[in-house]
């Protein structure tokens, strides 16, 4: 006798029996229209520290936020750097995105606004370091951050999760509950190290709790051309990512370190830094590929056609527009 080790149950897709395969396509497609109505969500993810990841994750959502998109960032590092880089101080008393992954909170509960009118924050604490443990013999370990941002991922055009140096259940728990991943990384040799491992991980993720989590992206990050070995790594990158290593870099701008400490994104500390406009080109970049128009585009475009003497087209971003 054939054992049978499917791990999805019998009858499971009984439902579907109603519909003939001429209207899978229609299905799919309904499918896929669902999940755009969702939100997406976003990991921003390398195990390898002080990368670029939290600085990355602040500055995209608080650059989508200013182009109209209104974005969610999930703080899921136990060092809570997207929390205070955004102005939240460590407060032992504030619920944290910890007392959601324990069921102690819904998400609703424990989301904050920010400076930014679209841009809110659930935020980190460092009790994060002790769900990885207590987390460990729970039942749904892996999928507790998925589920417990469904009741409100379709609030958000998009969810961005900062995720912690290493690969951890947190790490895990948003790597189940991206739809896609955003790699920043440095230039330099051992950060391709770190890359296979985090490639391998994420087949396993893949063929046993999220089939179609993909590579967004990969960034490269406190960027300096003028060095031999970033190009060397940049040219490494482009021939095994190919399309998918972005085109936009991130400079190693002395603002983009600064802004954290006074808790704004740099867009909101400096707006005129190089560092600023990077984000905002990443974000253009960002909204190209997933074929997005901005609010702000729209906007743009409207005001263009009003008065096309006024449109610069060799300026595509706030606040250079
Ligand atoms: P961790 O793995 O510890 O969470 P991380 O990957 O989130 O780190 P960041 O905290 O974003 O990395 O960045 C590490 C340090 O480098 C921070 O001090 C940050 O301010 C600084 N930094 C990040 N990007 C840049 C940049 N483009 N130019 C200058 N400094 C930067
Ligand atoms: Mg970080």
């Amino acid at each position: 006798m054939i054992e049978n080790r499917h791990p999805i149950p019998r009858g499971a897709f009984h439902s579907f029996a109603q519909f003939s395969t001429a209207q899978l396509p229609i299905l799919k497609h309904a499918f896929v229209l669902l999940l755009i109505a969702m939100g997406k969500i976003l990991g921003v993810v390398n195990q390898k520290g002080g990368v670029g990841k939290t600085t990355t994750a602040i500055n995209l959502a608080a650059s989508l936020a200013i182009e109209g998109l209104k974005i969610l960032l999930v703080d899921c590092d136990p060092q809570a750097n997207a929390s205070s880089g955004l102005g939240f101080q460590r407060d032992d008393n504030r619920h944290s995105i910890y007392d959601v992954l324990m069921g102690d909170a819904s998400a609703e509960q424990v989301i904050l606004p920010t400076q930014l009118e679209l841009l809110w924050l659930l935020p980190g604490s460092k009790n994060l370091t002790g769900a990885n443990l207590e987390l460990a013999a729970a039942s749904d370990r892996a999928g507790r951050l998925r589920q417990a941002l469904l009741p409100v991922q379709a609030s958000y055009d998009l969810v961005i999760l900062d995720c912690p140096p290493a690969l951890d259940l947190l790490t895990l728990n948003a790597l189940v509950a991206s739809n896609s991943l955003l790699v920043p990384m440095q230039a330099e040799y051992f950060a391709l190290e770190g890359i296979s491992e985090l490639i391998s991980n994420l087949e396993r993720v893949r063929s046993a709790f999220n089939p179609t989590v993909t590579i967004e992206g990969v960034l490269l990050t406190m960027y300096d051309d003028r060095t031999n070995l970033a190009q060397q790594v940049t040219e490494t990158l482009r021939e095994y990512f190919r399309d998918r290593l972005y085109r936009t870099v991130i400079p190693r701008n002395v603002r983009l370190a600064e802004a954290p400490s006074h808790g704004k994104p740099v867009v909101l500390y400096d707006p005129r830094s190089k560092g600023t406009e990077a984000y905002f080109e990443l974000a253009g970049e960002y909204l190209a590929r997933n074929g997005i128009e901005s609010p702000r585009a729209k906007q743009r475009k409207a005001a263009g056609a009003l008065h096309p003497e006024k449109l610069d087209k060799s300026v595509r971003f706030w606040p250079y527009s």
